[in-house]
C-alpha cells in the first residue's frame, strides 16, 4: 500500500496511491485492498497487500478484497480512535484538533 505526502495549497497531507497505476486515489470509495492468502491459511499471518483503484486496476489474481473505506474503519477501531459502536473516541477528537491546527480547517 502506498501512502505519500502531497503538497497542495501551501499544506502537506498524506494521500493514497494506487499500487497498480501509480495515480492518486482521490475517492476513498473507489479503492480496494487486494491480497492472496496462502493455502492452507494460517491464523497468525501477515499478507502482502496491494491498494488499487476499483475497476481496471483491481482486475487480477488476488483472491481477497476489502474496500479501502471499510479497512480504514478497522484501522481506526483497532487503534482506539473509534469505540465498539464506531463512535469517535477522545483520541479521535484530539487527532481532529491537531489536524485543524495544522491546516486551519
Ligand atoms: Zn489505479
Amino acid at each position: 500500500m502506498s501512502i505519500q505526502m502531497v503538497r497542495q495549497g501551501g499544506y502537506s497531507r498524506p494521500a493514497f496511491f494506487c499500487d497498480r497505476c501509480g495515480k492518486v486515489i482521490n475517492d476513498l470509495a473507489d479503492a480496494v485492498f487486494l491480497w492472496d492468502p496462502p493455502i492452507p491459511d494460517p491464523n497468525d499471518c501477515v499478507y502482502p497487500t496491494k491498494l488499487v483503484h476499483c475497476g481496471e486496476c483491481d482486475s487480477g489474481i488476488q483472491a481477497c478484497s476489502l474496500e479501502l473505506v471499510t479497512g480504514l474503519v478497522y484501522l481506526l477501531y483497532a487503534a482506539g480512535y473509534l469505540d465498539t459502536a464506531a463512535r469517535p473516541t477522545p483520541k479521535w477528537k484530539e487527532a481532529v484538533r491537531r489536524v485543524a491546527l495544522l491546516s486551519q480547517l
